[in-house]
């Protein structure tokens, strides 16, 4: 395999004395910035922990950075104009739908309030599309995939740079401030959400967030209330659980759904991603009734599903994109961030992608339908999962990726609880671009690029979520 390695953006390692000193005040900065989130040890309401982050910023190519960010327009118009196409998500998710109870549920949904008739034409979509790069390709970028639901951290990520910038000038590097990009992901999101209200109509209307039982990743959502508040102080934001929405949600006779007493105008999932988030059919009652309503979804289930794993790969099958994009130019950009995708279906090709992975596990990633992070397989583990399930139907829930292989770096994790002289280790990143995306069948209202977060792991780590617990924030510095 081949890996590569980027030099950080001042030389390393610290002396220790240095290293201490900054790491303490960093810990305040971050702290007292707000990128925090709930212990999950010690959970309570009444205080906050720093988000795990990385001292330095991490260097990341420039040219692929500039990249990243001029196609989201791009893909917020793909995945736009997948999501109304009816026909092509029906037929992409029929194999997984016959295995996948979860997408069949969600599926489900889709097909009810498509024969009845879509109360609300309109959906507000505010997309992460995730990259690494890929040491095999030069370093360009290649697409992990791309979240239609909950996309987080670009209300935390929108101070990394500022806290980069604050370590870097107390270290003594402030001429190399100008290289770390500012970060406008939380204005643009809730521009967005805004935007949707406005279209909505209602003055008195509120912005529902549908969120966990517990949120730990509080600091992330809040900002993104209090965002909405500075940019508009007459918009209104409430927070439910699926299940108090169950409880308590009712549409009124031109189906406007209304809580406790309050119209709603935007409903913004932070839930309802993964199975647990569903603990009884109720929660299930409650999505399907927020979706028959006339609230402004973001998503709404056509987006949500045109986010899975299995439309990312049939999206990356030959011909396909030509279906959605008339510009080749524009196919071309897409193809080119695309790595290899392949349907995991009982048939040729199916047979042929499994065999391919049994042979070379170390080259694949195995992926499910599912989202938030520790779903997938990775090493050996590719070959037996795949060797357990040659012949069942199970297969076509899962879609199989080649696995790219990011370029390292040297660099400091700060985590809490950990070492006050924290090692120098062995770092990968991943990029995430935050688009926002307003339209219906035929017609896009707004189509932007509105920022960008990173997350570093341990080059080590398969996975590096940073809110299921192995990831740091981070933010990029430009070479
Ligand atoms: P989720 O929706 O759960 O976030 P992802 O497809 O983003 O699913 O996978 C989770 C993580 O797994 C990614 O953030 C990345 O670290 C790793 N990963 C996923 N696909 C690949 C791949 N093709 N090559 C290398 N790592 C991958
Ligand atoms: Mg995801
Ligand atoms: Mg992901």
């Amino acid at each position: 395999m081949t890996t590569n390695r980027l030099e950080p953006c001042i030389k390393l390692p610290l002396e220790n004395e240095i290293l201490e000193d900054i790491v303490d005040k960093a810990k305040d900065w971050a702290l007292m910035h707000g990128a925090g989130m709930r212990s999950k040890v010690n959970f309570s309401k009444d205080s906050l922990q720093f988000a795990p982050f990385i001292l330095l910023p991490s260097t990341f190519p420039r040219e692929e950075f500039n990249k990243a960010t001029e196609i989201q327009i791009i893909l917020n118009e793909l995945i736009h104009k997948v999501a109304h196409d009816y026909g092509f998500l029906s037929s992409s998710l029929k194999s997984t739908v016959e295995v996948d109870e979860f997408t069949s549920r969600l599926f489900k949904i889709y097909e009810t309030v498509h024969n009845e008739g879509t109360a609300q034409m309109l959906s507000l979509g505010l997309f992460r599309s995730d990259y690494l790069a890929h040491s095999a390709a030069n370093n360009n970028i290649k697409q992990v995939e791309i979240n239609t639901i909950a996309s987080s951290f670009g209300g935390i990520c929108t101070h990394i740079p500022s806290l980069h910038r604050y370590v870097l000038q107390e270290l003594g590097h402030g001429d190399k401030i100008k290289n770390v990009p500012v970060n406008t992901a939380l204005e643009g999101l809730c521009g967005g959400m805004l935007e949707a209200w406005k279209i909505y109509g209602d003055p008195n209307a509120v912005i529902l967030f549908v969120i966990e039982n517990i949120t730990y990743n509080i600091c992330d959502q809040r900002f993104h209330e209090f965002e909405i508040r500075r940019q508009n102080r007459m918009v209104v934001v409430i927070r439910r659980t699926l299940t108090q929405i169950a409880d308590t949600a009712k549409l009124g006779k031109n189906k406007e759904l209304s809580i406790d007493g309050l119209s709603v105008a935007v409903v913004y999932f932070r839930s309802g991603y993964e199975p647990a988030q569903y603990p009884s059919s109720k929660e299930w009652a409650a999505r399907l009734m927020i979706e028959r309503s006339l609230a402004i979804k973001c998503p709404s289930i056509h987006y949500h599903l045109a986010g899975t794993k299995k439309v990312q790969q049939t999206l990356a099958t030959p011909g396909v994109l030509e279906k959605f994009l008339t510009d080749p130019a524009k196919v071309d950009a897409v193809k080119e961030i695309f790595t290899g995708l392949y349907s995991l279906d009982l048939d040729e090709d199916g047979n042929r992608a499994a065999e391919m992975a049994i042979m070379k596990p170390e080259c694949y990633v195995l992926k499910p339908q599912r989202e938030g992070g520790g779903n997938n397989v990775y090493g050996e583990k590719v070959r037996e999962v795949l060797q357990s399930m040659t012949d069942s139907q199970e297969r076509t829930a899962w879609i199989l990726m080649e696995r790219i292989i990011p370029p390292v770096q040297k660099g400091y994790m700060i985590r809490p609880g950990g070492p006050e002289v924290p090692q120098l280790v062995d770092l990968v990143s991943e990029l995430g671009i935050f688009g926002v995306i307003i339209g219906n069948a035929s017609t896009v209202i707004a189509n932007r690029q509105v920022g960008h977060m990173l997350r570093t792991k341990l080059s080590s780590a398969d996975e590096g979520g940073v809110a299921a617990g192995s990831g740091a924030l981070d933010s990029p510095y430009l070479i």
